[in-house]
């Protein structure tokens, strides 16, 4: 519980047969690394980059952005961290870069779409991130939003390597690279699930609105079953498969995911001592049991206690 987990000692996250999940952070901002640090954060899994663009009417220069960069990186020596290029439209606009009149904002040109739309703002986000890496001993890996074809895929990991990026991977965030995971994480260094947006596009319901809020819930088997294909895929090809959407906050979700192939997890750093805690009361084949419950049930509040029930038969 809440109370013993924040007294708990700090370790690397780990299930209870001593499998390794790493416990990474999600950060907004620079300023946030030291917070993650001293709660036991094993790096950053995502870093979104959307502050340094957010309040200006015009994109920050390479300059401002590889400040930036070199702090967050130079907080993580030796450490993983993921930078998320711009992930602007939807319910992240940037004046400069989105058409406000698209009507389905959601499903316009957002994410990696807006910034192929403007490559110079793409090019100058690599350009700042390679030389902050070339500063800082961090271990740095970069990732794109919203990527939808293996076609983007190639065309961003292509870009990043052209810049010296060395890890070079795609967030799904879509239903259609789930189902092609295998082709995408041919193409891919690794991939990190967003589970915010996956929920919003399987189930259909605009994350921001209230009227369908009861549809964003990421313990939907729909959504577990498409992350199943991303761990499978991950798996079959060797390549690494984090989950960086809020789901990964939810201890008891948290370990249905590592059952279903996620090799770590990214989450609000207040949020690591309740995951690391539950983490450990189970092993990973007993992660597989109770995400094999949640997958048969038919909708999320049968995955949920269905996930309790074999969770508290496990133990
Ligand atoms: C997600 O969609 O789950 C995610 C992590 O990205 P964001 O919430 O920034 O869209
Ligand atoms: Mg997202």
């Amino acid at each position: 519980d809440r109370a013993s987990a924040a007294t708990a000692p700090i370790t690397d996250g780990a299930l209870a047969d001593g499998t390794a999940v790493p416990l990474l952070a999600n950060l907004g901002k620079p300023e946030g690394a030291a917070e993650a640090v001293a709660l036991g954060a094993e790096g950053v899994g995502l870093f979104r980059t959307e502050f340094l663009f957010l309040s200006a009417n015009q994109a920050p220069t390479v300059e401002q952005q590889r400040e930036s960069y070199t702090q967050l990186l130079a907080a993580f020596p030796g450490k993983k961290v993921v930078v998320r290029v711009l992930d602007a439209g939807a319910d992240k606009p940037l004046a400069f870069l989105n058409d406000a009149h698209e009507e389905n904002p959601a499903l316009g040109l957002r994410g990696i779409r807006a910034l192929r739309a403007s490559e110079d703002i793409l090019r100058e986000q690599l350009t700042a991130l390679a030389q902050a890496d070339a500063a800082t001993a961090a271990d740095l890996w970069v990732m794109a939003p919203m990527v939808a074809t293996v076609e983007e895929t190639t065309y961003f990991t292509a870009l990043a390597r052209d810049y010296g990026i060395k890890t070079a991977g795609v967030m799904v965030e879509v239903p259609s690279s789930a189902l092609l995971a295998d082709r995408v994480l041919k193409h891919a260094d690794f991939a990190s699930i967003g589970t915010n947006d996956l929920t919003q596009y399987t189930l259909a319901a605009d994350r921001l609105l209230g009227s369908v809020a009861g549809f964003q819930d990421p313990w939907h088997p729909a959504v577990l079953r498409l992350i199943r294909e991303v761990g499978a895929a991950g798996r079959a090809l060797g390549k690494p498969v984090g989950i960086c959407g809020e789901a990964a906050a939810d201890p008891l979700l948290a370990v249905v995911l590592v059952g279903l192939g996620a090799t770590s997890l990214s989450m609000a750093p207040t949020a690591l001592a309740d995951v690391r805690a539950t983490l450990l009361q189970h092993t990973l084949d007993d992660a597989r049991v109770i995400a094999e419950a949640a997958l048969s049930a038919d909708d999320a509040a049968g995955a949920r206690s269905a996930a309790q029930a074999a969770a508290a038969h496990e133990n």
